[in-house]
């Protein structure tokens, strides 16, 4: 195995891009969107569902299209795919730009990616289809519950089998789903998106009986209950969206319609965040990279460089600090790249995943954190991007696994502990 450290053409090509996307759509409206939560960019969603269709993949849902334009070139000799590299580097880009614009890119997120990791080929062509079509499409995925986040087994939702009609009727709240909003309700300007849910339809068999379901936006017996008013990622919609008696037909259903004696059914749930971790944790890392860049930036233009090179002694303490906040976020992104070069390759990376999360949510908040120290009341004021990206950073650390549950994770793969020996 060869180790190279120079990014390939598709990743440069894409990160260049999406850098003029960065400076020259996100950035000017960042503290806009920030301060009128919930207010839609459209211009931007437009713009980058005309580039998504071009360029192949922006989000975890298109995966696939970014995998089979790469594989199937025929000017590159056969290789493992890059896709998931390709898409790292998008992410973190986009996350430099804003990371709660990023979030509302259009494509379909964890949606898609749920349908992904435990559809069919048939669902696969079916549901993933009209992320390439005229116009910008979201899908989301609902399986937070008000009793119910990092303890997935406690999810009160069930989805019933009506025989007569052979429809699942579906009942249960969701709280705090990405995009939910723009997934659901149907726009315009938007095509039909859908959501994801998860639901028991056996609770006596514990995760067992967990199953997916994909419902269409505009179901009835599916509402949007409220948008949450967030501390940070402001521009993305959060949505708590409850479900009573929802009809879905039943090929909706995401993996085998009947419970067995093991726990596929939530498989299809650890393979999508295996598949989305080192994504979330890659926008963590844009994130600080946005921070740290800034940083370096203002105390250049006021006649501070940082001196590298120099014994650490003498340096001084604002010094000492940017290179560590250097190291944390390269040391990050590093991890990001290892478990997405797995996934690319093929190789099993629960562990990998899990770590690369847990160290993007650290590094996030510790530098977005510093940085605002660093610049003092500069770093405070809302005339520049530096609060605003302390308030985006936390949630890397809360969805998609907390850093605590990803930790947990961690210690189970490396000790060999089963998920109910350590929890
Ligand atoms: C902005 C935002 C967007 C989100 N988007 C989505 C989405 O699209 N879809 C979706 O389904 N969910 C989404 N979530 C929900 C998110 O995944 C959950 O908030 C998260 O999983 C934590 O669950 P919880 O909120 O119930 O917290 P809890 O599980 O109650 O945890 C509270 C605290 O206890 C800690 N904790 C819990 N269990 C343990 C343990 N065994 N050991 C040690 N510590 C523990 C946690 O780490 C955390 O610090 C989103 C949340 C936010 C804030």
């Amino acid at each position: 195995m060869t180790i190279e450290f120079e990014a390939p053409k598709p990743v440069e090509q894409a990160r260049f891009l999406l850098q003029s996307v960065a400076d020259n759509m996100m950035r000017p409206v960042s503290r806009e969107m920030d301060e009128n939560e919930h207010a839609i960019p459209f211009g931007y969603i437009e713009f980058m569902h005309s580039a998504m269709k071009a360029m192949g993949s922006i989000t975890a849902g298109s995966l696939t299209t970014g995998e089979e334009k790469i594989a199937d070139d025929p000017n590159k000799p056969k290789r493992a795919s890059i896709a998931y590299q390709v898409l790292a580097n998008q992410l973190e880009m986009l996350s430099w730009g804003d990371v709660g614009m990023y979030l509302i890119t259009p494509g379909g997120g964890l949606g898609a990616a749920a349908v992904q990791a435990a559809g069919s080929p048939e669902q696969r062509k079916k549901f993933l289809a009209r992320f390439n079509e005229e116009k910008p499409t979201f899908a989301a995925m609902c399986m937070t519950e008000p009793q119910a986040g990092s303890d997935t087994s406690a999810i009160r939702t069930r989805a019933v089998l009506d025989e007569k009609t052979n429809e699942w009727v579906i009942t249960g709240e969701k709280i705090f789903v990405t995009a939910g909003e723009k997934s659901f309700t149907e726009h315009a300007e938007f095509g039909k998106g859908f959501i994801v849910v998860w639901a028991s339809i056996d609770p006596s068999a514990g995760r067992s009986g967990m199953r997916s379901f994909v419902i269409e936006a505009g179901t009835p017996g599916v509402r949007i209950n409220k948008l949450e008013n967030k501390m940070g990622i402001r521009v993305s919609d959060t949505a708590a969206i409850s479900l009573d008696g929802a009809r879905v037909p039943f090929e909706n259903v995401l993996g085998s319609p009947t419970v067995e004696k093991n726990t596929a059914g939530f498989k299809g749930a650890m393979a999508t965040f295996d598949a989305t971790r080192p994504l979330v944790a890659a926008t963590g890392v844009g994130v600080a990279r946005a921070a740290l860049d800034e940083v370096k930036k203002m105390l250049a233009e006021q006649g501070f460089n940082i001196r590298y090179g120099l014994p650490r002694q003498k340096l001084t303490s604002n010094e000492r600090d940017v290179i560590d906040m250097e190291i944390m976020v390269k040391s990050a992104w590093l991890m990001v790249l290892k478990a997405v070069w797995m996934a690319d390759n093929k190789q099993p990376n629960v562990l990998e995943s899990s770590m690369s999360k847990v160290k993007s949510g650290d590094i996030v908040t510790r530098v977005t954190q510093k940085a605002v120290e660093i610049l003092g009341p500069l770093g405070y004021s809302r005339e520049f991007l530096l609060e605003k990206w302390f308030r985006d950073a936390k949630i890397t650390d809360i969805y998609e696994g907390t850093g605590q549950i990803n930790r947990l994770v961690v210690a189970r793969q490396i000790l060999g502990y089963s998920g109910a020996e350590l929890r």
